[in-house]
């Protein structure tokens, strides 16, 4: 099994060898899936997982835009459209400095098997840019983002590829892509998911990744006949994911202790209550500051500078920033300081080592691409939403989100779970996210 695993590696990186992160996402998946590709007859020999780590289309372009000086800025922007073989390519776009094809070809892949587990039919893309848009004024966001749909808007379409918004493009990013595609097409349509709510939006988009990672804590939780309330949670980021993250913890009883951006953490020993939780969405959503400034306005909370919520004693933890912002060395810290449950709101935060760390203490661990992908379930609600012209209440769309993320839960124990009751949540939503993709691209032929 090991030789099958290295030889279909060393193959990928002979095409992919500067690609780290792709690279590390692949890894993953092989890792859990040839071994279940070998036992079943069906699927081997195939070449199945060679041709989902090719993307179908890769499309890279030059964004150019104007500055308030009037300098003239160019920028790369990019989309990958993965795989299509259960749906329009359906994936976010990342505005942010360390964007490159690595980095999106990886959360393009990740995204194939999580919206596979969605059970809804959407295939797998992602996009964006190398753009900052952090100091920006809101008119550099806009010509940047009409420019950057200038060019996308020729590969896309709601039944082609629907992007929506990830690290740095938010409800505001997304209206201003939407109105360019909406003149350059002459046409209204639910091309983009994250809408405003009066053109088209749904009810708890923007609360869905967030309270969907939390729920599926929730569902971990449930399998050790235990619960979020009364348990100390550190989250990272303190952006859209983290900031509904935490307001579900609250829902649920939970005590959030941490936040954080790229320049440290906050901790807060008394919980980050509602009010304090207003005060930051304020502050990072409408005055877009830093959260450092959390300090000024609750001075018993500590700012620990360029470093990440780890080394907080906590029970449960939900990195909910980016990729690899957990390495083995903060597994170990958690592990020791009694932590209990790993629920991942952003994309492989955890590296390679902290999986394995945690797997091997046998912990609760839930990979992104199962416990984040409430996200883009309720995107495919949007588009159904869309498609029909009616708006669901917030109730009904809550609802509905709780069902998927309880089915993508259950699909994890159908394919992960071990004779001794251990759930290995990786191995679950990997092989239930190649099963429904593979059985369509074995049905559609080679294509
Ligand atoms: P936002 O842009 O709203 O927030 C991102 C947060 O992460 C900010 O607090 C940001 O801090 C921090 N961050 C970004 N880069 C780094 C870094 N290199 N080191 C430390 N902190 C960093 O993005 P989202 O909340 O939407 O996305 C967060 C994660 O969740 C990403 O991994 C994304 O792919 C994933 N995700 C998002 C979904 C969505 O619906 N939005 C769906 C599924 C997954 P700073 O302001 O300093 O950059």
């Amino acid at each position: 099994m090991k030789d099958n695993i290295e030889a279909f590696l060393d193959l990928v990186k002979e095409r992919n060898g500067h690609e780290p992160e792709f690279l590390q996402a692949v890894e993953e998946v092989a890792e859990t899936v040839i071994p279940y590709i070998v036992q079943h007859d069906i699927y081997y020999g195939k070449n199945i997982l060679l041709r989902m780590v090719e993307p179908e289309r890769l499309i890279s372009f030059r964004v150019s835009w104007v500055d308030d000086s009037g300098e003239i800025q160019v920028n790369r922007g990019y989309r990958v459209q993965m795989n299509s073989a259960i749906g329009p390519y359906k994936g976010g776009l990342r505005f942010h400095p360390t964007v490159n094809a690595s980095i999106l070809k990886f959360l393009a892949f990740e995204q194939v098997f999580k919206n596979s587990l969605t059970t809804l039919p959407m295939g797998g893309g992602k996009g964006g840019s190398d753009f900052d848009p952090k100091g920006k004024s809101d008119n550099e966001i806009m010509r940047f983002c009409h420019a950057f749909m200038s060019e996308l808007f020729r590969y896309i379409g709601p039944n082609t590829d629907v992007p929506a918004g990830d690290i740095g493009v938010g409800g505001r990013e997304i209206g201003f892509l939407f109105g360019m595609y909406k003149k350059l097409r002459n046409e209204f349509t639910g091309v983009l998911t994250g809408k405003g709510q009066s053109w088209g939006g749904s009810l708890i988009r923007p609360e869905a990744t967030g309270y969907g990672t939390v729920y599926f804590a929730k569902s971990m939780l449930e399998t050790k006949g235990d619960s979020i309330k009364g348990k100390k949670v550190t989250v990272s980021g303190s952006g859209n994911v983290a900031q509904y993250a935490a307001e579900k913890i609250l829902d649920l009883g939970g005590k959030v202790l941490t936040l954080s951006d790229s320049s440290g953490y906050i901790y807060d020993e008394d919980g980050i209550d509602r009010a304090k939780l207003a005060y930051v969405m304020e502050l990072k959503n409408e005055k877009r500051g830093r959260i450092s400034e959390y300090i000024e306005a609750y001075p018993k909370a500590k700012f620990v500078k360029g470093k990440t919520p780890w080394e907080v004693k906590c029970d449960v933890a939900m990195p909910c920033a980016t990729q690899n912002e957990l390495n083995g060395e903060d597994a170990k810290m958690l592990l020791d300081n009694g932590c209990m449950c790993v629920s991942e709101g952003a994309n492989m935060p955890s590296t390679k080592e902290a999986v394995h760390t945690f797997q091997k203490a046998r912990i609760l661990y839930a990979p992104g691409k199962a416990s984040n992908a409430g996200g883009v379930a309720t995107s495919g609600l949007e588009m159904s939403q869309n498609s029909l012209r009616l708006k669901w209440s917030r109730k009904e769309v809550d609802n509905k989100l709780k069902d998927i993320m309880s089915d993508i839960h259950k699909s994890c124990l159908e394919y992960g779970k071990d004779e001794d009751g251990y759930i290995d949540y990786v191995r679950g939503a990997n092989i239930a996210g190649f099963v429904k993709v593979a059985d369509a691209m074995l049905a559609q032929g080679i294509v």
